[in-house]
């Protein structure tokens, strides 16, 4: 469903006021496609203002431009003023309204023509009028690499774009190891490093970084609260409130968790729920068929990928984990 590269290329051919959002709590890609995307309208001579909903991860705070991102929850008149003065909004990474929560509002009543760039399946394709979704694409910075491409503008990409694409197609991809990983999205990676940029260092920025307080709280989900239910290829990791103040927890700590679920063979689906300020959110995870976009939307109100899904609950933790015990007696693993 990829659009017409034309009218984008129209679009931006002149300079003009454009403001670039992204989902609530930015991950790698979310961030890294809409800094990309921010420095490459910029060398265009347009006035570029990235907008995210909430604060992001602190390993994300060395991309590129992170210094002028205007975060929603805590600047919400400048954010507005500046939506509604803007000619072009990018929605990057997401596809739903209410993935930008509040911030929706400044951006529906805003006359801007909006450009939507995602991977995600399920668009609402009433929120923009011209859209870039490729649900096969790796990431959405890989998308925005091919658009630029497209428009036969890839000279221009220079390191600090590379860096940021680099970064988004990098953490989506989980290090270039998750099926969406194709010949492309490594040809796109090799002309990214052909900029010169330092990417075992991009490597080393996001996963060798953490806080001692994330290293021990992942030990503790390790050691204590891993639920295994290996007759059904199942498991569930989970932390309330409680546990995550002990742990000192930031934003983004918990990132991968989920992931260590998935890594113990013969496991098939694996789930993390957090309560994080006042919300129980989940992260579902699953190996080969079976979609856990499906599950997340038909009960938490979320969606993602097939492999890789999340939403929110609205019962506690122990309930969550309930539901999801009743999920997986459920499941045809
Ligand atoms: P994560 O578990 O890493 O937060 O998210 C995994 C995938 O699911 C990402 O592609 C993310 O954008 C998507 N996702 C996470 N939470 C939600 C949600 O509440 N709603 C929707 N529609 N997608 C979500
Ligand atoms: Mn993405």
């Amino acid at each position: 469903m990829i659009g017409n590269i034309n009218q984008l290329k129209k679009l931006i051919l002149t300079p003009k006021k454009v403001v670039i959002t992204t989902h609530r709590g930015p991950d790698g890609d979310a961030i890294g496609s809409s800094l990309g995307l921010s420095h490459f309208l910029s060398k265009l001579g347009h006035d570029v203002c990235v907008i995210t909903p909430n604060e992001y991860a602190s390993f994300l705070h060395w991309t590129p431009g992170n210094d002028e991102v205007i975060i929603y929850e805590n600047n919400q008149k400048k954010a507005d003023d500046i939506t509604n003065q803007a000619d072009i909004i990018f929605l990057l990474d997401f596809s739903q309204i209410s993935r930008i929560d509040n911030f929706g509002e400044a951006v529906q009543i805003s006359n801007a023509k909006k450009v939507m760039i995602d991977h995600h399946h399920g668009a609402d394709n009433s929120i923009a009028e011209l859209i870039y979704v490729d649900t096969s694409a790796s990431s959405t910075a890989q998308l925005v690499y091919e658009l630029i491409e497209a428009m036969g503008m890839e000279n221009m990409i220079d390191k600090k774009i590379a860096e940021c694409l680099y970064l988004g197609i990098m953490t989506d991809t989980g290090s270039f190891k998750y099926p969406s990983t194709t010949s492309k999205t490594h040809e796109v990676t090799a002309k990214l490093i052909n900029t010169g940029i330092d990417n075992a260092k991009i490597h080393d920025l996001i996963y060798d970084n953490s806080s001692e307080n994330r290293i021990k709280l992942l030990g503790y989900c390790l050691n204590k609260k891993l639920r295994l239910y290996l007759d059904k290829k199942s498991a569930i990791i989970s932390l309330d409130a409680k546990e995550l103040k002990e742990f000192g927890f930031k934003n983004g700590d918990t990132e991968g968790f989920v992931n260590y679920a998935l890594a113990i063979k013969g496991i098939k689906f694996a789930a993390f729920v957090a309560e994080k300020e006042g919300i129980v959110k989940l992260s579902l995870r699953s190996k080969g068929n079976l979609k856990v976009n499906e599950i997340a939307k038909q009960y938490f109100n979320g969606g993602g990928h097939i492999n890789a899904a999340g939403g929110v609950s609205q019962v506690s933790v122990n309930e969550t984990i309930k539901k999801i015990e009743e999920i997986i007696n459920n499941l045809k693993l």
